[in-house]
């Protein structure tokens, strides 16, 4: 047998890049493809909670087991991707005492470190808890970051030799006498890192094995091989507030049921989710309705969510499998437990397995069972090392509290560019440049987003994800132009521009869903910056239409008078007459 390996990873994801990991440490020569950025699919999507397991302490104790598990690992191995905020299960008057108890009963029995809090204490803890909470029961719940955990996952494969590759579709499983060996993906721009308006190729990939981490899609790779991964997508909602209502994790302690736990992340709060089965991962309705439950049921517990603002919301869909023959109607009843499932013993079709199924917080362990399936493929013996050697910027935390002390850093941009960087904060931050601040919202400097860039081409979506740029409060409409300005000269304008429209796209999916109160102002000041101001919008000054300037310089007008119709109101740059020809020079 060979003691090496060429092996395809598919997606980008947690367990994605979990395996390219995980298989390049112990020596194999691996490729990860992922169709768009790194966390493009559920991953980029998710609630950011490292699961202590209490959630899953009644319903699945296996689960839940594996989060403690997990959850004491990653704190170890991802301490600049994790903020241990702690978390409570609160009941309230109307809840289930017998419930209640059998949480706690639950989590002593998972090994889950659980202590219970009277309405009171609990108050003490989070003062924005409803009046009537009754008590709540503490679990070591805490908050991730879930871009930068696959960013330091790719990059330390990349240390270990893997060649990573994103904006890269596979369009085809290659299969040569009924044996998988390889697959056919076609580049958005390069191979390499992305450059927009640089034409992509198609480009077969050969291998001695490939691994399907392709999430909810897991069904799509399948069907190009010919086989039936039968996942069953369901879809949940996830509504950010401005600012952080809480500190803790807050879980509603009754039945897994809708809209039932608040996680603080970074400078917001993350309120979800539900739990829907889809046809289809790409196409299901985002729709109203779902937001404004988040808000109403989750103001029961924390009453401000009512009059916060919310700054955008989105949808994630979960990769959930269930062996055939199970019969689950209820998409929450289906485990979140994950599977592998060996091509050549249920198919006969050697050269693929697919792995289906997990939760974000055991991404790792899910990524340890596979690689060992893998290994023993190729008679490999290298040992698992994942679960003791930190990932890039954990190296060694205590830097960090070093860092706070030698810089004084009671400022906040300092103090959040080291938390983010963990380890990594000297080789980042000790520039003899200017280092302005690019994003105030989340506190990034130019030095940390041209790091950023180096990594990620000409991609400001890639750039983001790794520095939060742009993910704030303002999202994007004090930053994107000064973010898309850091590729110049390196970039065409062209390119730019076009990095800088796909930014604001992705910036403005999220927030259609929250336009109302004072988000409806913000974003109305965000068209006003980058519409406007900088012609995003095509103003006729560009396209060659006419401006009725008349609706600008009439003066305030009284309801009655030529020109206070609404309707006819000027509110992006005039109303235009068609039939006016455009003077040149005006
Ligand atoms: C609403 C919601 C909330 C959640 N909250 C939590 C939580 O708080 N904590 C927790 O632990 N878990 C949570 N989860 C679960 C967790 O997010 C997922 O289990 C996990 O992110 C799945 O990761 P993955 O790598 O398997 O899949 P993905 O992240 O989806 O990765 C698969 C990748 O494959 C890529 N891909 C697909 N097709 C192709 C192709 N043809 N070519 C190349 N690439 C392809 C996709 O673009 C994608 O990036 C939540 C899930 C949802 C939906």
């Amino acid at each position: 047998m060979s003691d090496s390996a060429e092996v395809l990873v598919i997606g980008g994801g947690s367990t994605g890049t979990g395996i390219a990991r995980d298989l390049a440490m112990r020596g194999l020569d691996v490729t990860l493809v992922e169709k768009g950025n790194l966390t493009h699919g559920t991953t980029g999507r998710m609630h950011g909670l490292l699961h202590s397991g209490g959630r899953y302490a009644v319903s699945d104790q296996a689960s839940a087991t594996e989060c403690i598990e997990e959850n004491r690992v990653l704190r170890d191995i991802a301490a600049h991707c994790v903020e241990m905020t702690g978390g409570l299960f609160v009941q309230r008057p109307e809840d289930d005492d017998e419930y209640f108890q059998e949480k706690l009963e639950g989590c002593r029995e998972c090994g889950i470190p659980a202590e219970v809090l009277s309405g009171e204490e609990a108050r003490e803890m989070e003062p924005y808890l409803a009046k009537d909470v009754k008590r709540a029961i503490r679990v070591p719940d805490g908050a991730i970051d879930p871009f930068r955990l696959c960013v330091a996952n790719a990059a330390s494969a990349e240390e270990h030799g893997a060649r990573i590759e994103t904006h890269a579709e596979v369009i085809d499983v290659l299969v040569e006498d009924g044996e998988v060996v390889g697959l056919e993906v076609k580049h958005d721009s390069g191979p390499g890192k992305r450059e927009h308006h640089t034409p992509g190729e198609t480009e077969k990939l050969y291998a001695d094995y490939v691994v399907n981490a392709s999430g909810a899609w897991a069904g799509q790779i399948g069907d190009m091989a010919g086989v039936d991964v039968a996942v069953r997508p369901s879809k949940g909602v996830m509504t950010i507030m401005n600012t952080r209502q809480v500190d803790t994790v807050v879980n509603r302690c009754r039945p897994k049921g809708d809209a039932d736990i608040i996680v603080p992340h970074e400078t917001a709060a993350i309120l979800g989710t539900t739990d829907e089965e889809v046809e289809d991962p790409d196409e299901y309705p985002e729709e109203q309705w779902e937001v404004d439950m988040m808000i109403d049921t989750l103001s029961e517990l924390v009453p401000i969510l009512q009059e916060a603002r919310t700054i955008r919301s989105f949808w994630g869909v979960r990769p959930l499998y269930e062996p055939p023959g199970t019969g689950t109607t209820d998409p929450t009843d289906i485990t979140r437990d994950f599977f592998l499932l060996d091509h050549e013993d249920r198919d006969d079709l050697p050269g693929m397995t697919s792995i289906v199924g997990g939760k974000f917080t055991t991404y790792r362990m899910m990524a340890e069972k596979i690689s060992d399936h893998v290994c023993e493929k190729f008679g490999i013996t290298a040992e698992c090392r994942t679960a003791d050697e930190p990932l890039p910027g954990s190296d060694d935390f205590s830097i960090l509290r070093d860092y706070m002390d030698e810089f004084g850093l009671r400022s906040p941009i300092g103090r959040r560019s080291v938390q983010r960087l963990g380890s990594r904060a000297d080789e980042v931050l000790k520039t003899g440049e200017p280092n302005p601040v690019i994003c105030e919202c989340e506190a990034v400097t130019r030095a940390e987003f041209a790091d950023a860039v180096e990594g990620s081409g000409s991609d400001l979506n890639a750039a983001r994800i790794r520095t939060r740029a742009s993910m704030g409060n303002c999202q994007g409409g004090f930053c994107a132009h000064r973010m898309a300005n850091e590729l110049a000269p390196k970039y065409e304008a062209e390119v730019v521009r076009t990095a800088l429209d796909e930014l604001y796209q992705e910036r403005w999916k999220g927030q259609r869903h929250a336009l109302w109160g004072d988000q409806l102002s913000q974003a109305m000041l965000n068209y006003a910056l980058h519409a406007t101001t900088m012609n995003r919008d095509r103003d006729p000054a560009r396209t060659g239409a006419s401006v009725d300037f008349s609706a600008f310089d009439g003066g305030p007008t009284e309801p009655g008078e030529a020109g206070a119709d609404a309707s006819a109101a000027a509110t992006d740059g005039g109303s235009l007459r068609e039939d006016e020809s455009r003077q040149e020079g005006r």
